[in-house]
C-alpha cells in the first residue's frame, strides 16, 4: 500500500496533522504504541467519570484559531480553573492573590500586602539572590514561601531550596486583587466527554494502528510512505547515539472511592514537604460528572529513568544543546519531520501543540 503520510503517534498533534491532510486529500496512515489513541491527553470512563489518565488537563488560550478549532470537533463547556494549597490544616487559594494574602496575614488592600512582602524582602537583606529560597522570598516574602513555595517545589525536584539555583523561578505571578482564576486566557473550556472523544472525532474515517510501536512497525512494513510525521521522543529515534534527553516525569496513585465528593476542589496542592504526594486530583470536579462515587489520583513528582513516561523536558542549557545537535541531524532526514512536545523537546501546553500542528499543514 502506498501513502502519503506515515503519523507516528495519535496525541493532539499526530491527530491534528492526520485530520488536516486527510481533509487535502492525502492518504494518511497513524500509528501509536500504546493502547489508545489520545496519547498525553487520554481520559477514560471510570463510574462515569472522566479520568485524565496522564495527569489533569484543563484547556486554556487565547488564540482564536486554535478556540475555534478544538471547538469545531466539540464545543468545549464552560470551566474556570482555581486550584486550592492545604498546608497543616488550612486551606489558601492559588495563584498567590488578595484571598491568599488575607488569609495569611489578615490584610484587606492590595497596599498593605505589597508592604508586608516589601519588609519580609528587606530583612532577608538579599540582593542578588543565590539559590531559589532567596530569590522566592525577594519575589513574594518569607510568609508566603514558607507556606506555599518552599515544600511544593523541594518536593517537585526532589531538593532543598537552598541546593536549588535562583533561575529556575524567574517570577512567580502574583495578583495583587481577589480573583481566583488560575490562567489568565481569554478562554478556558472542558470537553464534556473528556479529551478522547475529541481525538477520536479528529480521527474518524483515517485508518489507524495501536499498541504499534514504530521501529518494530518499520522493520516489518512493506507500505510505502512518502513522508513520515514523528512525534515521539526525537533522540529515541536516533537510537540515544548523541546521549540522552532528560525528563521529570509523575507517578499516579488512583483510587476510587465510595463518596460522592472527597475534597474542596479539582485540584489540591499539598505544600508541605513531609506529605509525599505534591497534589492531589478529583477528577469528577473537572465536569460535574454525576457519579455516587469519585476517582482521586495522587501525584508523585519523580526523576525520568528509562521506562518511565517522559513528561515534562527539563530544558536547562546541557539538554537544549544536546537537542540543538539531533536537530541537525534530524535535517539529515528529510523523509522524517519532528512535532509536538517530545519531538521538538518542549514544554507545550494544548493550545501551543493545535498552534504548532496547524501551521506544520499551512506550510506543507
Ligand atoms: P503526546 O500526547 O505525548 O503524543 C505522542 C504520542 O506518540 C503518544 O501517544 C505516544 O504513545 C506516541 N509515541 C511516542 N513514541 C512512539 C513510538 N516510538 N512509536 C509509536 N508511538 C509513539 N496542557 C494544557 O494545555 N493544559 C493542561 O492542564 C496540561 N496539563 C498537563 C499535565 C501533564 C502531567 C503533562 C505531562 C502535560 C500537560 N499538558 C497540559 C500538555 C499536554 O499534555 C500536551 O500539550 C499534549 O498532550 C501534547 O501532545 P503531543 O501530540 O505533542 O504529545
Amino acid at each position: 500500500m502506498k501513502y502519503d503520510y506515515l503519523i507516528v503517534g495519535a496525541g493532539l498533534f499526530g491527530s491534528i496533522v492526520a485530520r488536516e491532510m486527510t481533509n487535502r486529500g492525502k492518504k494518511c496512515l497513524v500509528i501509536d504504541k500504546r493502547a489508545n489513541v489520545g496519547g498525553n491527553i487520554y481520559t477514560e470512563k471510570v463510574e462515569n467519570i472522566n479520568v485524565h489518565k496522564y495527569g489533569a488537563h484543563i484547556f486554556h488560550t487565547s488564540n482564536q484559531r486554535v478556540w475555534d478549532y478544538i471547538n469545531s470537533f466539540e464545543k468545549l463547556e464552560d470551566y474556570t480553573h482555581e486550584v486550592l494549597a492545604y498546608y497543616k490544616g488550612k486551606y489558601y487559594n492559588l495563584p498567590f492573590n488578595m484571598n491568599t494574602f488575607k488569609a495569611i496575614w489578615g490584610v484587606e488592600t492590595a497596599e498593605e500586602a505589597k508592604a508586608i512582602i516589601e519588609e519580609q524582602k528587606k530583612a532577608q537583606g538579599v540582593e542578588e539572590p543565590t539559590n531559589l529560597e532567596e530569590q522566592a522570598i525577594n519575589l513574594v516574602g518569607k510568609d508566603v514561601y514558607e507556606i506555599l513555595v518552599k515544600g511544593y517545589t523541594e518536593k517537585q525536584w526532589g531538593k532543598d531550596c537552598k541546593e536549588l539555583p535562583p533561575f529556575i523561578i524567574k517570577r512567580l505571578p502574583v495578583r495583587y486583587e481577589y480573583n481566583n482564576n488560575y490562567f489568565n486566557d481569554t478562554y478556558q473550556g472542558m470537553p464534556k466527554d473528556g479529551y478522547t472523544s475529541i481525538i477520536e472525532k479528529m480521527l474518524e474515517g483515517i485508518e489507524v494502528k495501536v499498541n504499534t510501536e514504530y521501529k518494530d512497525f518499520i522493520q516489518n512494513s512493506t507500505d510505502e510512505f512518502e513522508k513520515t510525521v514523528y512525534t515521539g521522543a526525537i533522540d529515541e529515534f536516533f537510537d540515544y547515539k548523541l546521549g540522552k534527553l532528560e525528563y521529570r516525569t509523575v507517578g499516579f496513585d488512583t483510587q476510587i472511592l465510595d463518596e460522592e465528593s472527597y475534597q474542596k476542589a479539582a485540584v489540591v496542592n499539598y505544600t508541605e514537604r513531609e506529605v509525599p504526594y505534591t497534589r492531589i486530583i478529583e477528577h469528577k470536579k473537572f465536569d460535574n460528572a454525576k457519579s455516587n462515587k469519585t476517582v482521586i489520583s495522587k501525584e508523585f513528582s519523580k526523576s525520568w529513568s528509562e521506562g518511565d513516561e517522559p513528561y515534562y523536558p527539563v530544558n536547562n542549557d546541557r539538554n537544549n544543546e544536546l537537542y540543538n545537535e539531533y536537530k541537525e541531524l534530524a535535517k539529515e532526514r528529510s523523509d522524517v519531520d519532528f512535532g509536538g512536545r517530545l519531538g521538538e523537546y518542549k514544554y507545550y501546553d494544548m493550545d501551543k501543540v493545535i498552534l504548532s500542528a496547524l501551521e506544520y499543514c499551512d506550510n506543507h
